[in-house]
């Protein structure tokens, strides 16, 4: 299958292009070019398919023509090594927890998938070896270097700002050895991703050595989530649960709901879609007014979600077709203040023992506000609460039992290469590796 561009002032690139290219030349996103339907026998049947099923059809979907059957099946079920459930947190509101993998967040599934997607096309084409470059202000990197670590051909450096970081966050992506290198910029992330971006324009480097990115807007990364909706249809058909379904997802670059958006195109049976933001809501504002107007970011406690110009919005658009009245149609917005995330963790807890995260919570209160009269709702859990610790520990006031994934994580050892800001520097060192 072929993929365009959302500014469609490029041609068309195969598979393979567009996920070790990740933006179009154009500065475009990569859409594509058929979103092919599932026959209604498929939604029938469902209920009784594993994730990894479930997964491999949709993966077939969109890449069957691409890749060949056992090769993408291997790639599904590697990527696929935990389970996402739903679990009931009150009456007809249910959390799909999406923190079961490696670094106990959504973006696990995408990098782990991405990282053997990636794997596979440099096995094929006997090319040498591959050096992923990835910006981090926290968890990116760490779902990044877990879902490539290990993988044969591909070596990641992971750049962070020095000292502006959690420990926590810190650990998931520097402790690793093997082929992930954490670079530690004595600088801010702006400064990290100037290094990166330096990196892809400088010439001489890229003669040296092969770069690529493994920023969200990868094909590779995005469509892969799609896999979480059909799972949470199938969850809700074996409740009796799965008539008139809302899906609410606390949005960020607003990639992860986007997936879910392609779905509902593959005749997946979702009512509509609720996207939840903290108070960078640029576009709650869109869905209220037809207008976007980007902004910088603020800084909340949900962090993950501090985008003020969200970069997966070009393939909404491109999606209705650019109609205002198709999107509202569809989806639904609301924004929360730290406070009411704050409040929201806190009641929760109160009146149901349910831990949310504060990226979770935004989306729990957008159905407990929103959700009708013969409605279910799934909001999806972004992240384990425990990658919070200190937020959330002084919200509800207790401990908060951190698990043991993330335990092992905090034992190992920072193995970290120090470095100015200046890209002189980090040239000198990409070109000795
Ligand atoms: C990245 C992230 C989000 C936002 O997802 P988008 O796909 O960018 O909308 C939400 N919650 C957590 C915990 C995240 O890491």
């Amino acid at each position: 299958m072929k993929y365009y561009s959302t500014n469609k002032q490029t041609a068309d690139v195969t598979l393979e292009e567009a996920v070790v290219k990740g933006l179009a030349g154009d500065k475009g996103l990569f859409m594509p070019c058929e979103i092919k339907r599932f026959l209604p026998s498929f939604y029938d049947e469902i209920q009784n398919l594993s994730f990894q099923e479930i997964a491999y059809c949709v993966a077939d979907a969109f890449f069957g023509e691409d890749v060949p059957a056992d090769t993408l099946k291997h790639i599904v079920y590697d990527t696929l090594s935990f389970d996402v459930p739903a679990v009931k947190v009150r009456e007809n509101i249910y959390s799909l927890e999406l923190f079961h993998g490696p670094t106990l967040a959504f973006k696990d599934v995408g990098g782990r998938f991405m990282a053997r997607l990636l794997g596979y096309y440099i096995r094929k084409e006997g090319k040498k070896s591959v050096n992923v470059l990835v910006a981090t202000s926290g968890d990116t990197g760490s779902a990044v270097a877990n879902g490539f670590l290990g993988v044969d051909g591909i070596h990641v450096y992971v750049l962070y700002p020095k000292g502006k970081v959690s420990e926590i966050q810190e650990k998931q992506f520097a402790t690793l050895g093997q082929n992930i290198t954490a670079i530690e910029v004595d600088g801010t992330f702006d400064d990290c991703q100037a290094l990166v971006k330096n990196a892809f324009m400088d010439k001489e480097l890229n003669e040296y050595m092969q770069l690529t990115s493994a920023n969200s807007i990868n094909v590779a990364r995005f469509l892969p989530q799609a896999f979480y909706y059909f799972y949470a249809y199938a969850q809700m058909k074996r409740l009796g649960k799965a008539d008139n379904l809302v899906i609410c997802v606390p949005s960020g670059n607003f990639g992860n709901i986007t997936a879910g958006l392609f779905g509902k195109r593959m005749g997946l049976p979702v009512k509509r879609f609720i996207a939840a933001n903290n108070r960078n809501d640029v576009f709650f504002q869109y869905l209220k007014t037809g207008e976007y107007h980007p902004k910088a970011s603020v800084a909340t406690i949900a962090n993950a979600m501090d985008v003020g110009d969200p970069s997966n919005f070009a393939r909404v658009i491109d999606l209705y077709g650019g109609s205002h009245d198709s999107i509202a149609a569809d989806i639904s917005g609301e924004a929360y203040t730290d406070e009411q995330i704050r409040e929201t963790i806190q009641r929760t807890y109160e009146e149901t023992g349910y831990l949310l995260d504060p990226h979770g919570a935004c989306g729990y209160r957008a159905l407990a506000e929103d959700l009708k009269p013969g409605e279910t709702g799934v909001f999806l859990e972004t992240a384990h609460p425990a990658k919070f610790l200190h937020t959330v520990e002084s919200i509800i006031g207790t401990d908060v039992k951190i698990p043991e994934k993330l335990q092992a994580f905090m034992r190992g050892v920072k193995q970290s290469v120090p470095m100015s800001k200046d890209f002189a520097s980090f040239k000198t060192y990409l070109m000795k590796q």
